[in-house]
């Protein structure tokens, strides 16, 4: 097939023809030879082994089983016939099932034979079985070998499978293409790194990972491609972090002025934390360079990270800037705005609050204030970053719940001054290391991994729907001590209908449990007014209403110390993070509090580890490492930022040795030859020439 390389169309393939190669394209995205190639197994069948009878398990994939037939015939009558083998082996017996071509069946096979056999062991009333095995009888001469090895496996869809594209058709494909193509495949990766790092060299990389003969060069191959998955990715955001540092010059804040000494010897109303102390300090340090900062701050719930904004915030204005401050959330901008107000107290520094539903007049005031510099620190949902408004010299943009902005959002904050103002990124939970690493590798990571003196960890339980009273009288007993409490339903988009039943329905039980006037109830959820969400919140909050029941628009940021009691119905239903962060709502004052999950009895594999991590621990970054198992790290990044984990292989939840090998390799590469100049990185600098479009990166913290 010569004149054809890695990006003829897939149409030119031997066997795929038109009609084939439009289904490839509309369900897999292959469309060229190159998009074949790299659509990689997505697992093996293992052939390289015998199971004995006594060694399968109702989890294993099909495997191979070498043993005696001692009986056959059919059982069952019309639509329940089936023909039933015994096949035995020197550790134990099994059945063997058919329901189709059963007769052909019972011709072809012999009583007495030794057949090397190939299926899905099942558990059945305690005696393993397999449907419709492969049969071969075994050849001691010929040793079988043929099936020595790991088949791979190709995800594919019905509409693949009607043009004959099941695994086995797309297996046929990949061994009309790979075997020559894979002497075209380039190499990526420089000789140097492939010694360094034994790394084997792609072409071969791809042959084996398509058509591996054993475990090792099936784990060699796949190590080879997650590797460079990882470095280019790392390759990329650290030469961005080295061109941010270079190229933008930052405010230089080197005062530490009235308001910020102030505030620390006459406002703060708790000694910091070492982990705060400490954080302050990396803050300090970066501002100081004359390079712009771009800082990601992690912390788990109520590590107390928004003193931490405020007081970079007291630096910015004491060198001569303002500073903004956004949330995700109308409801949580406000809930900011409030604790900045509170914490600053008489001292001179003006604090605004722009959010959608501020009136057009308030607006227009705002936008004069921050022109003319009166206005030292803005707070505000996304509205910020209309062009509307502009800043006299914005020194400093915080960005909480970061996860939740797109990139573009945040490149526009960017742009509002002429000297880019220093970000400081702060994440509502902790996210794992790998995923930082990942997402934010461009950032520099500070952590608070301390929660403030004093606070009792929050006690977890979860309950069935069978001790709801025994949960309504605790309730009881910690409003009687004066405390309240929160009541929170799932709001789910796919079944809002339902969702919104379950609430009503809730509320109505909860009007009867907790009757007027003694109790009295707020109601909060999505679908209200903003105006009437704050005034049921405010009620809360001043303590007018003991209870609060909720969707999970109070997710974030509410702070009502008093409240000492989290109920999450249906708790099975809220992801690992967002249980986590609820749960943060509590547990913020002086009392002990407590988090109830309440489940049905009916619980899925997942469901049931989440509540019991939940149980189990209060420590969020432990949290993160479970949930990013469960769910993979495109959910979490959510799909903003999922086109930079468009990881092929690499897994960051099981392949973090190889991100930091990666991560150190690319480091150690910059310090040696920072422009990448020197002749042995040569295909570095053109992977990143290459990779030079679209989103521009460098413009992005
Ligand atoms: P988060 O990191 O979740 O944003 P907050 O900044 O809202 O946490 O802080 C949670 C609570 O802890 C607030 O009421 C805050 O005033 C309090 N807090 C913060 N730092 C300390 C500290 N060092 N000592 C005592 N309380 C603190
Ligand atoms: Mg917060």
């Amino acid at each position: 097939m010569t004149g054809y390389g890695l990006h003829t169309p897939i149409e030119y393939l031997k066997g795929v023809g038109p009609q084939k190669a439009d289904v490839l394209k509309k369900e897999l995205h292959i469309f060229t030879f190159n998009d074949l190639v790299t659509h990689y197994p997505f697992r093996y069948i293992d052939r390289t082994r015998y199971y004995k009878i006594n060694q399968l398990q109702a989890d294993l994939p099909a495997v191979q089983v070498l043993g005696r037939l001692i009986s056959l015939g059919q059982i069952g009558q019309k639509r329940s016939k089936r023909l039933v083998a015994q096949f035995v082996d020197d550790t134990g017996i099994m059945e063997l099932v058919w329901f189709q071509g059963i007769r052909w069946m019972e011709k072809s096979l012999k009583v007495g034979s030794v057949y090397l056999i190939f299926g899905k062991p099942t558990l059945y009333n305690g005696q393993f079985s397999m449907t419709h095995p492969e049969m071969e009888l075994y050849n001691p001469a010929k040793k079988n070998i043929g099936n020595l090895s790991l088949q791979p496996v190709y995800s594919s869809t019905e509409k693949l499978k009607q043009f004959f594209l099941d695994t086995k058709g797309i297996q046929r494909l990949q061994e009309t293409l790979i075997p020559w193509i894979a002497k075209e495949i380039e190499e990526t990766l420089p000789t140097y790194i492939l010694k360094s790092q034994h790394l084997i060299p792609k072409g071969l990389a791809i042959l084996h990972i398509h058509f591996p003969s054993n475990m090792a060069e099936l784990q060699a191959a796949e190590r080879r491609l997650k590797f460079e998955e990882l470095f280019f990715i790392q390759l990329k955001l650290l030469k961005n972090k080295l061109l941010q540092t270079n190229k933008f010059k930052g405010h230089l804040f080197d005062q530490v002025g009235t308001t910020f000494n102030t505030f620390y010897t006459k406002h703060l109303p708790f000694p910091l934390t070492q982990a705060q102390k400490r954080v302050l300090k990396e803050i300090r340090q970066d501002t100081h360079t004359g390079a712009q900062m771009n800082r990601l701050l992690q912390g788990d719930v109520g590590s107390g990270k928004t003193v931490v904004a405020l007081m970079t915030m007291l630096l910015a204005i004491d060198n001569g800037c303002q500073a903004c401050m956004m949330a995700p959330t109308e409801i949580l901008a406000q809930q900011h705005y409030h604790s900045l107000l509170h914490l600053i107290g008489d001292l001179p520094v003006s604090i605004k609050l722009l959010s959608g539903s501020t009136p057009k007049k308030e607006r227009k005031e705002l936008h004069e204030a921050l022109m003319n510099g009166s206005l030292d620190i803005l707070v505000g949902t996304h509205a910020l970053i209309e062009d509307t408004v502009q800043f006299l010299n914005l020194g400093l943009v915080v960005i909480d719940e970061q996860h939740r902005f797109g990139v573009e959002q945040r490149a526009k904050l960017w742009r509002k001054n002429s000297i880019p103002p220093h970000m400081l990124v702060m994440t509502a939970t902790p996210i794992p290391r790998t995923l930082a690493m990942t997402l934010y590798g461009d950032l520099d990571i500070s952590v608070i991994d301390e929660l403030p003196a004093g606070r009792k960890p929050i006690k977890t339980l979860h309950l069935f729907e069978s001790s709801r009273l025994r949960m309504f009288g605790f309730m009881r007993e910690e409003i009687a001590k004066g405390r309240q409490v929160y009541v929170v339903y799932p709001l789910i988009k796919e079944s809002e209908k339902l969702d919104l039943m379950h609430l009503e329905a809730g509320i109505e039980n909860l009007t009867r449990e907790f009757p007027l006037p003694q109790y009295r109830i707020s109601i909060v959820h999505g679908k209200m007014a903003a105006k009437d969400k704050e005034f049921e919140m405010q009620r809360f909050v001043k303590g007018e209403t003991q209870i609060m029941v909720a969707t999970t628009v109070i997710e974030v940021g509410v702070n009502v110390p008093n409240a000492t009691v989290m109920i999450i119905e249906n708790a099975e239903r809220f992801g690992l993070s967002q249980l986590h962060q609820l749960r943060g709502r509590v547990g913020r004052g002086g009392e002990q509090s407590y988090c109830i999950l309440m489940s049905s009895h009916k619980l899925s594999n997942d469901g049931k580890l989440r509540l019991q991590t939940m149980v189990k621990t209060n420590d969020g970054f432990e949290i993160a490492e479970t949930d990013l198992q469960l769910r993979g790290p495109g959910d979490i990044a959510g799909t903003q930022q999922s086109g930079i984990l468009d990881l092929k292989l690499a897994d960051l939840s099981t392949d973090q040795l190889l991100l930091q090998e990666a991560r150190n390799l690319v480091l150690g590469i910059f310090k040696d030859d920072s422009t990448l100049d020197q002749p042995k990185n040569e295909l570095l600098r053109k992977h990143l020439s290459r990779q030079n479009t679209g989103i521009s990166w460098d413009k992005i913290s």
